[in-house]
């Protein structure tokens, strides 16, 4: 508080600097920015971000959709409700559950996909049946 009426009684400055390290990938991102001379910590713990090429391949990394979900689950999706069943990699799930049986190697993606599909997918299932496709 003290600090933002200092800045107000001073006029209200800003520092200005020339990019920012992305706390990401390490890179240096030329984009200047200014903040209020209040909000700052210092040139070091200012000039910290994300640079736009990880904001992009992070939201890629993480989306997880219906065409992405039924591309990995494929064929464990086999009942007409959308409940998934595999003996392959042993997995059981009606729709409806809270908890799917799984016994198997899975990969970060499958479990994701599963994940999707148990709080989203069955869902896209009863619709499509309810307009009778
Ligand atoms: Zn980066």
């Amino acid at each position: 508080m003290l600090k933002f009426l200092k800045w107000l009684i001073e006029g209200r400055p800003h520092v200005t600097y020339e990019g920012y390290h992305c706390g990401c990938c390490g890179g240096w991102e030329d984009e200047e920015f200014s903040i209020p001379t209040y909000k700052s910590y210092g040139k070091w713990a200012d000039t910290w971000g994300l640079c736009s090429k990880c904001i992009e391949s992070g939201k890629e990394e993480n989306q997880m959709d219906e065409k992405r979900a039924k591309e990995i689950l494929g064929d464990n999706i086999n009942s007409p409700d959308g409940g998934l069943y595999s003996l392959k990699e042993y997995i059981h799930w009606n729709v409806g559950d809270k908890k799917a049986i799984l016994d198997g190697h899975f990969t970060a993606d499958e479990l994701e996909a599963t994940a999707w599909w148990m709080r989203k997918g069955s869902s896209l299932v009863k619709k499509e049946n309810n307009r009778g496709i």
